[in-house]
């Protein structure tokens, strides 16, 4: 099936790389550059869809993974799908599956037709081939969806050169599997840290009928020059009227870097896994909330944060829900988390709309602190 027309890319500015634009979808506009919090179970995990609304995000993430494990695609698809099952009436990308089945799953065993694995919740045998992710995706009725592929360790040469020959054959089985017309299928770029692998990957996934073009296999243990790098390469290549996606990546100078390398999307589950780990993000570096100095501290995480856990709330207070192990001190932290990553790209946006992106995006990295590994 070739390119849905109800999906389209519109770019308002380029500065050096970095886009700023909008991506019309069925389910509303997202504006790009932009960070999608991520639902794994069909839900943001603390918070509810009125609070994502409220804190600006405009397209979420969930997993096919394990929405297909439970409650399964057919109970979502009878419950009228996944925007009426969790609630959320924006923009909904679902992946396909095969990252998961890969980092989860004890036991698998893959071949060119696709992947068998053992359930991480009931110990129950699974297949996922090409046609069956499709088939999930479009019984989950998420707006973009994506090709199934395989995702290898970056640095294994022989295992990325078999990896990207089965993401290529199965990408092309997505295509043909895909019937849905309100939904977007998006390619993967794949090749492992091998520039001559990445550039093969990009070329090929530019040429085919996908409607945008995302990067995998990146933040998965590589370095960081080696991502920049592999960016640098693969960016270039791709479309310019499609979206560019980079999965699983969200740390914020990640972000930055990326937007300045000509990304549109992103996703994490970085915000919310900090926040129930009691670890605030703000534009120059992470705060732990449990630490003592917070006890008596009148101020909100971020004095320079209008989210509402910061327009409402001390770190003393804070501090005090995680001591008492209150739920509300991870759903104040997460609204934080994920205001401030919707922020940086906001502010990205209006850089690159300014057309003063790159002294923005040098400012931000001279001021971050990164965290200690
Ligand atoms: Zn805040």
């Amino acid at each position: 099936m070739g390119l849905s027309e109800s999906f389209f890319y519109t770019k308002l500015a380029q500065d050096g790389a970095a886009r700023a634009g909008i991506y019309h979808t069925p389910h509303g506009d997202i504006p790009t550059p932009i960070f999608a919090p991520v639902g794994t179970q069909a839900t943001v995990k603390a918070v509810t869809p009125a609070q994502l609304q409220e804190l600006g995000a405009s397209l979420i993430l969930s997993n096919t993974y394990h929405l297909y494990l439970r409650p399964g695609a057919d109970l979502v698809e009878e419950m009228g799908g996944l925007h009426e099952f969790m609630q959320w009436p924006g923009p909904i990308l679902t992946d396909s599956g095969g990252f998961q089945v890969f980092s989860l799953s004890a036991i698998r065993k893959i071949d060119a037709d696709g992947a068998t694995f053992k359930s991480h919740i009931d110990g129950s045998m699974h297949r996922l081939t090409p046609e069956k992710s499709i088939d999930i995706q479009q019984k989950l009725g998420s707006d973009i969806i994506m090709a199934f592929d395989e995702c290898a360790p970056p640095n294994d040469r022989a295992y990325n050169e078999q990896a990207l020959e089965r993401t290529t054959a199965w990408a092309q089985r997505c295509l043909d599997a895909k019937t849905r017309p309100d939904q977007a299928l998006f390619g993967i770029v794949q090749g492992g840290v091998f520039p001559d692998l990445r550039t093969q990957s990009a070329l090929w996934i530019a040429a085919q009928p996908f409607d945008g073009s995302a990067i995998g296999g990146l933040s998965v243990g590589e370095s960081k020059e080696e991502m920049h790098s592999m960016l640098d390469i693969v960016l270039p290549l791709l479309p310019e009227n499609k979206p560019r996606y980079l999965m699983g990546v969200g740390s914020p100078e990640d972000l930055v870097n990326a937007i300045s390398r000509g990304v549109d999307i992103f996703d994490c589950v970085l915000p919310t896994r900090l926040a129930r780990h009691q670890s605030a993000m703000t534009l120059t570096g992470r705060v732990n909330m449990l630490n003592a100095k917070h006890a008596h501290d009148p101020h909100p995480i971020d004095e320079t944060c209008a989210c509402y856990a910061c327009l409402h709330f001390s770190r003393a207070y804070i501090r005090h829900l995680i001591s008492a192990r209150e739920m509300l001190a991870s759903t104040l932290i997460s609204i934080h988390n994920l205001f401030t990553l919707l922020r940086l790209v906001q502010l990205s946006r209006e850089a690159i709309l300014e057309n003063r992106f790159s002294s923005f995006a040098q400012d931000f990295l001279s001021r971050y602190n990164y965290p200690i590994k």
